[in-house]
């Protein structure tokens, strides 16, 4: 099922199937919210408690193979430089390093990833990959001065117990998702949703130091809107479709 992040990477590699060429959405998602995130870092994040050993520490939580991991690097980076330059206090006197924590499953494609990102001096960054599930720790307690993390917790830890189950109020049928059609088939995920969260955040708050920031960016549907009525909906469900199709013959 497309919802469980278990065992599924993005596809691989450089070719045309690859998530390098294939994250265009996601991008333009993130670069709609730069803004936003430039504002919060602005006005949340706490320089004096965040910066006082010279190393700076960002991590992206589900990266996949670039490049809209990259751009959220520099981004944030650039950022933190310009509220410094604001701030203008001793401590800016001091020359900032910056250190990238790239975290997705093991299974993520982490040579693609460090094989295509920026070249120093471009890259103002020192790399670190970091694989593992986000559903748990990942990192050291207080190590991170920023998190991010897009698209990327819709992927649930597991598709619900239930919704497979044929014997089940909450048996999805015929549909490979959550489209909001079946009213036990939402519950179920409602709550594996509530449960991978607090995990997720829980496992951030430890990871994070007091005064740092985590972003957290995602597709969202307004209450009252179900998946089924919206294009994103209807193409998962098309597709559903054809895969329900070509399984009986
Ligand atoms: N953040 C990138 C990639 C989003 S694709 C962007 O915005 O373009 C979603 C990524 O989340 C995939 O690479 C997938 O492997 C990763 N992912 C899903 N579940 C995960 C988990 N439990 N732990 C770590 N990474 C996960």
């Amino acid at each position: 099922m497309s919802t469980s992040s278990h065992m599924y990477p993005m596809s691989s590699g450089h070719d045309q199937h690859s998530y390098i060429h294939n994250s265009s959405y996601q991008k333009a998602a993130i670069s709609s919210a730069v803004e936003k995130t430039r504002r919060c870092i602005f006005e949340k994040l706490d320089l004096q408690l965040s910066s006082d050993f010279g190393t700076f520490r960002i991590a992206d939580f589900g990266c996949s193979i670039g490049p809209n991991t990259f751009h959220v690097a520099q981004s944030i980076i650039d950022t933190v430089k310009s509220k410094r330059l604001e701030e203008s206090t001793e401590n800016s006197l001091v020359p900032l390093e910056f250190q990238v924590f790239f975290n997705d499953q093991p299974t993520n494609d982490f040579n693609t990833l460090f094989r295509t990102q920026p070249l120093s001096p471009e890259r103002e960054y020192f790399s670190v990959g970091v694989p593992g599930s986000f559903y748990g720790r990942v990192l050291p307690r207080n190590s991170i001065h920023i998190g991010h993390t897009s698209y990327t917790t819709h992927w649930l830890s597991k598709v619900p117990d239930n919704v497979c189950d044929k014997k089940s109020m909450a048996w999805n049928k015929n549909y490979i998702q959550c489209n909001n059609l079946l009213e036990e088939v939402t519950k179920a995920y409602k709550v594996q949703f509530i449960k991978d969260m607090e995990i997720f955040l829980d496992a951030r708050a430890e990871e994070l130091v007091p005064g740092g920031l985590m972003i957290v960016i995602g597709e969202c549907l307004p209450d009252g809107v179900s998946l089924y009525e919206t294009w994103q909906g209807y193409v998962m469900d098309t597709i559903g479709d054809c895969l329900m199709d070509m399984a009986k013959s």
